[in-house]
């Protein structure tokens, strides 16, 4: 592996996706490498807005039936434009709510205790959100978390172990609800193998794919997984707060949401105004009101890309660029306790690069004032993610320059070692 700069031209121009870089707005002289958090603008996504207003101005109420993307259609069209990413049929996604409230309806849906299989199985490195939503769920149902909620172990505090997870699955568990990517390390869990052994114990289990989803490709019902859930403004370019998804097998199809509402029904029935609700008959069921449109607007230029690109495409040069930064930091920046937390295995790293550092929360200001974004994470992480669709070679090896300079000079130092309100 070559170090200099001109083998990191070499690769941008041997790229086959560097034309989508143009496709975003990438700020002038900065490094954005925090997609992961919240992805770029994209000028499709802008002008998917720019339509949807004029569908507003033209056409009003009737905006809901008429036009290009006719609003009472969109979460299901939007599913169908999602479905690939996670490699599901298109009746089984749904775009709608976010995060948190998709897991709450699937934890609602999916969650039902009965004798002595009680509990929820889940993990101790993931997001808070998820950790709140589910012991939440649990008691609504009249479960104390302290008895009925395992979060597993890690080991090295950072990954897991598939059997760790696996000697967990006991016949107590009533759900399982991991994350398809941990957005700390960036480790891949095998969501294949931890689907099969836990229907082999009959434990129903779900995934969320916030950090997974537009990183690397998915084969849900293939897996046999029974739910998931994301959000789309981090790898999927949404913007903020754009509209969140979900992905139900087709096994359970038919089913009462356990949070109904009259978006939950069958399109055909909903405007009967029936007080009984007919459900739809396939994912469109776990929608709940009516759909943020504007907030969803964008996803139609965004996954339009990710449908030309593909996962495949994406997936090669994602890995590709995680490589070289790894080989960067390794070869020029380890002697200044610099150390790469995120699996090396191919097989198990997603999107990001995660680094440990017992300063990291002032090395991450010192790269924002030299113009590279990245993000930190408690209590000494820091997150790079070289995004296939918009990041170069080059932007990888500008920053390891950059944070050489910052360590070398302990640059960092002009600042204080604590967190901002966002970080
Ligand atoms: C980003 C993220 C969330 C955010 O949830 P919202 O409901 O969109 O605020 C939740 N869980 C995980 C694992 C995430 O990465």
């Amino acid at each position: 592996m070559n170090l200099e700069k001109s083998y990191a031209t070499y690769l941008d121009e041997q790229d086959v996706l560097k034309t989508y870089r143009n496709e975003f707005y990438n700020r002038n002289n900065i490094i954005y490498l925090d997609g992961n958090s919240l992805g770029l603008l994209s000028k499709r996504a802008e002008k998917a807005v720019d339509h949807m207003m004029q569908s507003w101005k033209q056409y009003a109420i009737d905006g809901w039936t008429e036009g290009n993307n006719p609003w009472y259609y969109l979460s299901e069209q939007l599913g169908k434009l999602s479905a690939p990413l996670v490699g599901a049929y298109s009746d089984e996604v749904i775009i709608t709510g976010s995060t948190t409230t998709n897991l709450h309806q699937l934890t609602a849906s999916f969650y039902k205790p009965e004798g002595n299989r009680t509990k929820i199985l889940a993990d101790e490195l993931n997001f808070p959100s998820d950790i709140y939503a589910l012991k939440s769920q649990l008691k609504l149902k009249g479960y104390h978390p302290d008895e009925h909620f395992i979060q597993v172990k890690s080991r090295d505090g950072n990954t897991f172990e598939t059997r760790d997870i696996i000697d967990q699955m006991t016949d107590d568990v009533a759900l399982i609800v991991l994350p398809g990517v941990l957005y700390r390390s960036g480790q891949i869990l095998d969501m294949k193998t931890l689907t099969n052994e836990a229907h082999k114990r009959g434990i129903l289990i779900g995934f969320d794919l916030c950090h997974s989803i537009g990183a690397i490709p998915h084969h849900l019902t293939e897996w046999d997984v029974d739910f998931a859930f994301w959000c789309t403004y981090k790898h999927l370019n949404g913007g903020p707060g754009s509209v969140g998804g979900l992905y139900v097998n087709r096994k359970h199809f038919g089913n009462n949401p356990g949070l109904a509402g009259w978006f939950s029904s069958s399109k055909e029935k909903q405007f009967d105004m029936e007080h009984t609700l007919t459900p739809a008959a396939d994912a469109g069921a776990y929608q709940i009101g009516t759909p943020h449109v504007l907030s969803a607007a964008p996803l139609l230029g965004s996954l339009e890309m990710f449908a030309e690109a593909g996962m495949k495409q994406i997936r090669t040069k994602s890995l590709q660029l995680t490589q070289y930064l790894m080989k960067l930091i390794k070869a020029d920046l380890t002697e200044y306790g610099l150390e790469i937390a995120n699996p090396i295995d191919d097989a198990k790293r997603g999107g990001h690069v995660f680094l440990v550092h017992p300063e990291a929360a002032r090395i991450c200001k010192a790269l924002k004032a030299e113009g590279v974004i990245p993000d930190f994470r408690k209590p000494n992480g820091i997150r790079l993610a070289p995004v296939a669709l918009y990041n170069t070679f080059e932007d990888v090896w500008e920053t390891v320059q950059i944070l050489k300079t910052i360590l070398k000079e302990e640059r960092y130092k002009q600042y204080e070692n604590k967190r901002g309100i966002i970080a």
